[in-house]
Parts: C-alpha cells; structure tokens; sequence
C-alpha cells in the first residue's frame, strides 16, 4: 500500500535527454521514496494508496533546487543595489547592525518565498547556521547548509575601498568550529534532508593555511566544498595584492580545484579559468540575478558548458538579487546569456529546467537522491497549476509548449502544492508547517527596527541616499 498516488497530471520527470515529458502520468509514494512513476491506468491498475491527488490540467515536476542562497540576510532585501561599492557602502553598514535574531526571521521569509515558487532544496551558505538550519526543520525543506568561515572581524565598514583586509586567526579558527560544530549536531539529520558541507567565504577573505585546513577536513568528512570564486573585482584585486595571483590559478595550485569544490560566481573568471575550474570536475554555481544586479555582469556559464554539465542556479541573497525565485532565475539565466551571445539560440528552455533539477541535482552531488522523478529517488516534488493565465495556452502539437512557458512565462505563483521528502508542506498554497502571515508580519517589525538602527550609519554619498535626498526613491 502506498502513501499517496498523484495521478491524470503532465509529468515532467527530468528524465532522459531533456525533460521527460509523461502525459496523463501518475508518480507513487511509499514514506519518503517514489515508487511509480508512469502511465495513470497502469499505475492505478498495479498500486493501490491511502490517499489519491487529482493532477488533471496540472503539472507534476521535481522540486527545484537553489544551489546558492544566504538566508539570513533576507531581512535586507531592497536596502543596497544600483550602486557600484555594493559591499562596502551598500551592505556594511546594515551587517553592523545586523542581530542574530534579524538573521532568523529574515530566513525565515526567505525560505517561505522560495517554497511558495517551488524551491523544494536550499544550498543555505550563512552564520550563524547552527541556528538557521532550525528554520529548514520547521518547514520541512531538504537544505545543504554550512557556517560560513573567513578570517575577518565582523565590522569592517571602516574599511577603505581597496584597502587588504584584515586577518585574524582567532576569528578563523571560531568559524571553522562552528563549520564542525554544524557538521556533528546536523549532518544526515532530518531523515537526511540535512546535510553539511564546509563553506569558506572565498580564497580573498583567508589565509592560505585556514583554506588548507578546510580542504582537509572536507575530505575527512567527504563532503563537499561551497565558496565564492572570482566573484568580483574586489575578490581579484585582493588576490593580486596579497598573493600576485588570480583566484583560480591560486586555488589551482593549492589543491582545491576537484569534484568537492562548488564554486559560485566566478564573474571575474576569464574563459581559459573557466575551462580549467570546469574540467576539474568541479561545479559552478550561476546566479544571474544577483551578479547582474550587483556587478552588472554576466557571468562565463556558457563557457563553463562547453567543457561540463556541473552547472545549477542559485537565488543569492534578498540584498543583492532581491528575489529568492527560482522562476525568476531561469528566465534571468535565458535571457541574459541569449543577449551576451547574442544568439537567441544559446540557453535553451529545455535545458534551463535541468540546472534547477537534474543537472543542479548532479552538480550537488545529490543526483542519485533528488533531481528527476524516478523510482527510488526521495519524494520532492512540486504540482503547478495550468489553469492560470500565464500558462495558456496548453499547446502538445506540433509543438509542446510547456516547458517554454514554465521557463519564460511562470512566476511561481502557479505552484499549487509542495511535497519534500514524501510530506506535503503546502497545498492550495498554504504552507501547512509554518505560519505565513506572523513569520511576514515579524520580518516587517525587525526590518523597520534595523533600518532605524542602521541610520546614522549609512553613508550620505551612496546612490541610493543621493537618490532618496533628490526625491527619487
Ligand atoms: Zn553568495
């Protein structure tokens, strides 16, 4: 006896070449697992369950995976972009005063807005995770967390632009602790939705010794490696002043370019890095959204494709990208890549959808777990309506038109229902472990409340204050 049957929906299991469509499809639960997926009569025919979902006229997909995102600094959405000292000027000043508590209830909203456009996994890259991670428990999200580790004092607002940053030791090893300390209480927790990684900040914000020892116990633990690369000229330009090399090249020869390393970024990677960080089996992780809006850049994707598969998206975080979507994501991604090229070509839909599931999935090292719906796999899943008008209309001949409507059309408000690890966490858009509307109602308190504690922080020259002075904003 199964769990639940989904039935009379279009699959798209992620499966095969492309997206693996299975019209009138059916997928079976057992606990935590797929059982079945195939033909509606064959399955209902062969199984028989507690419970039966009516998918007619909806779609029945895995659940999508944000391969990069800082949840806890969800409570700072909106307060830095259009400026070019995004960092420095944009976001120090509010990090200063940034609680631990602001942290979690930002996440909180954060991981919400994502499950309700259909984010089923989260590679959550923050401090102090060892708190956040509660977040992903009480809503049920499968999660890839670690702490993240760098070598710097918290404040650094009084930082010039360009100035070295400054090493300390002592913060260096308390991070990493509390790396290891994430690593021992949460690793395979959850039913194993929670898993852990090593996550240091990037090669420009620790000495080469810390990155070493991080290294060293990612393989002690055999788990892999979540860091920012070549992301950005403030990255570069710390790497040539303090060590005369590029980021790549200097992780090159320290080690660190291989199959754990999950590089995210690299907007500063020329092609040739690109094609050696790709061809060492290593991953990167693409987010359009934020770098676009942060740096004005596109980042080298398609020619990290030229030489591997390992590509997924990320979301980044609220400040820079301002959106925690993975539809936005996606569209971003095609678009963006389409005008660099200028090849409407390149960055096809079909092939988008597989770096948010079964190409991100790999990337991850979780292919053999979640990704494309196949017997065996975990039960994460998402049912989207087609009833809704940015999905009309449903054409199958002779062209199918789904899945260039998911990519370019959807928002992710047509995600109806939310299903991780075989258990429903929302229906009819209703999140059933968490309380919506006070965890919104709280982010909106804290929000104000930083806001009114970061005043006389923020700098009066930045974009953003030159422009609420003029009237603009
Ligand atoms: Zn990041």
């Amino acid at each position: 006896m199964l769990d639940f049957i989904i039935m009379n929906g279009t699959l798209i299991t992620m499966e095969g070449r492309g997206v693996g469509v299975l019209e009138d499809g059916a997928v079976g639960v057992k606990g935590n697992r797929i059982e079945v997926v195939g033909e509606t009569s064959e399955v209902v025919k062969q199984y028989k369950a507690h419970r039966y979902v009516d998918a007619t006229r909806k779609v029945v997909m895995p659940g999508l995976i944000d391969a990069h995102i800082h949840t806890g600094l969800g409570i700072l959405r909106g307060l830095s972009q259009d400026t070019d000292q995004w960092m420095q000027k944009g976001l120090w000043p509010f990090m200063e005063v940034l609680t631990s508590q602001d942290r979690m209830i930002g996440s909180l909203v954060n991981i919400i807005e994502a499950v309700k456009s259909g984010t089923t996994t989260f590679c959550d890259y923050d401090s102090p995770m060892l708190e956040l991670v509660k977040n992903h428990t009480l809503i049920g999200t499968r999660a890839r967390v670690c702490e993240m580790i760098n070598e710097m004092p918290d404040d650094l607002s009084g930082l010039a632009v360009g100035e070295l940053y400054p090493f300390d030791p002592s913060i260096g090893q308390q991070k990493l602790q509390a790396n290891l300390k994430l690593m021992e209480e949460w690793h395979q927790r959850e039913n194993g939705r929670i898993t852990c990684l090593m996550g240091p900040q990037g090669p420009d914000m620790m000495s080469k010794e810390l990155l070493l020892e991080v290294k060293a116990l990612a393989e002690k633990y055999d788990t892999m490696i979540h860091m920012h690369v070549a992301q950005g000229d403030r990255e570069i330009n710390q790497m040539i002043k303090r060590y005369g090399k590029r980021s790549i090249p200097y992780l090159e020869e320290i080690g660190y370019l291989n199959r754990r390393l999950m590089a995210v970024h690299l907007t500063e990677a020329t092609r040739e890095e690109t094609h050696v960080l790709g061809k060492s089996g290593a991953t990167m992780i693409l987010c359009s959204g934020s770098i676009g809006i942060i740096d004005g850049i596109i980042p080298p994707a398609a020619e990290f494709l030229e030489v591997s598969d390992h590509l997924a998206l990320g979301s980044d975080q609220a400040p820079g990208n301002n959106c925690n979507n993975m539809f936005n994501e996606m569209k971003f991604t095609a678009i963006l890549n389409k005008c660099k090229a200028k090849d409407p070509k390149v960055f096809p839909a079909w092939k988008i959808l597989r770096m948010v599931t079964i190409d991100a999935a790999r990337a991850l090292g979780l292919g053999h777990e979640i990704g494309s719906l196949l017997p065996g796999k975990k039960a994460d899943m998402i049912i989207l309506d087609l009833d809704q008008p940015t999905m009309v209309p449903l054409v199958h001949k002779p062209i199918r038109n789904l899945v260039p409507n998911l990519v370019y059309s959807a928002k992710g408000s047509e995600v109806e229902t939310v299903i991780v690890d075989g258990q429903f966490i929302m229906e009819n858009r209703n999140l059933l472990t968490v309380d919506e509307k006070h965890a919104v109602s709280q982010a909106h308190q804290a929000g104000a409340a930083l806001a009114e504690r970061a005043s006389s922080l923020v700098d009066l020259d930045t974009p953003l204050m030159t422009m609420m002075q003029q009237g603009y904003l």
